[in-house]
């Protein structure tokens, strides 16, 4: 079997193009711009290099961006007088604070401390809830994007058996919500799920969302699977996934690569949600 893999990048540009045409009219209409608020805190270089790459995707699309730069030693209660500030300015549309954090920083209060309405990772339990009984309006961008690129390629979903390896608030679970909401089986694996590998080979979807370099191996999978990955890790300096592509080239019906597969359409889901925000804040 000839194994299609996913071209993310070309994806997420087709669709960056709509969202394009969409905040152009806006604006041709006299109304101003959408504007997304990022906030960092402290000096990782990675999330200086994400935030960038965010930026930079929102003017490609005519989306105002500003980033706010919080000390290391920010106290909780600092972030969040600075994000209540960000929730009353009437401008700004969504809010997105970089993961990771310091130690002194719980991303789960942080969460709470965003207005929902602007809420863009869809991390407020809110937007987890609306998401568990269907009425969720902004919904985490990775597994928007995972979703949006089963259904651009035609990946049937009702009646699959779908894998989704991870639960994380930010991927697992909400991906796993969304996979049954597309009337897929889910099943959902985690550290202390025991044969992992006989789950798999039972899929006719697996999301990996892990960080484990190659957990998934040829093997793991059964022909005709639709395989989505994930996961980032760096090994001896190289950005590895968490499926062997090569290894299950041949296999799989489809393979997402570890560049160019779900990156792009993450950062592309940011800037959907963030033109949803807009739109329903300012019923445009
Ligand atoms: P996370 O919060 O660390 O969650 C990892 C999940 O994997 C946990 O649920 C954990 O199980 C499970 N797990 C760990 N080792 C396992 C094993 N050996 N077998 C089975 N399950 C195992 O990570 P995350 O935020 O969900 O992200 C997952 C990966 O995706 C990371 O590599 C991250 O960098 C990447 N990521 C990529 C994008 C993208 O746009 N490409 C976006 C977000 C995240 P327990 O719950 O039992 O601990």
């Amino acid at each position: 079997m000839e194994t299609i893999v996913v071209d993310g990048l070309a994806l997420a540009q087709e669709i960056r193009k709509e969202l394009s045409e969409a905040v152009g009219r806006h604006v041709a209409a006299g109304r101003r711009a959408p504007h997304l608020a990022v906030v960092r805190v402290g000096d990782d270089p990675a999330s200086a290099s994400y935030i960038k790459g965010k930026r930079r995707a929102c003017e490609s699309i005519g989306i105002e961006s500003t980033e706010t730069h919080l000390p290391e030693a920010t106290t909780p209660a600092e972030l969040d007088a600075m994000l209540a500030e960000l929730n009353g300015t009437r401008h700004v549309d969504g809010i997105l604070v970089q993961l990771p954090l310091p130690r002194q920083l719980d991303a789960k209060r942080i969460a709470l401390a965003i207005d929902p309405a602007k809420d863009v990772d869809g991390l407020h339990p809110i937007n987890a809830g609306r998401l568990l009984q269907g009425t969720a309006a902004l919904v985490a961008c990775t597994p928007l994007g995972i979703m949006e690129i089963l259904r651009r390629y035609d990946v049937p979903l009702e009646g699959a058996d779908a894998v989704v390896i991870g639960r994380s608030d930010i991927v697992g679970k909400p991906v796993a919500v969304l996979l049954q909401q597309a009337n897929a089986t889910v099943t959902q694996c985690h550290s202390r799920t025991r044969d992992l590998r006989e789950h798999c080979r039972r899929a006719d979807v697996i999301v990996a969302a892990v960080g484990v370099p190659k957990l998934v191996q040829r093997d793991w999978v059964k022909p005709g699977a639709a395989v989505i990955d994930v996961g980032v890790s760096v090994v001896d300096g190289v950005l590895t996934g968490d499926v062997d592509t090569d290894g299950v080239s041949g296999i799989a019906r489809l393979v997402t690569p570890h560049r160019r597969g779900v990156g792009p359409m993450t950062i592309t889901m940011l800037l959907r949600n963030t033109l949803l925000a807009y739109e329903q804040r300012t019923r445009a």
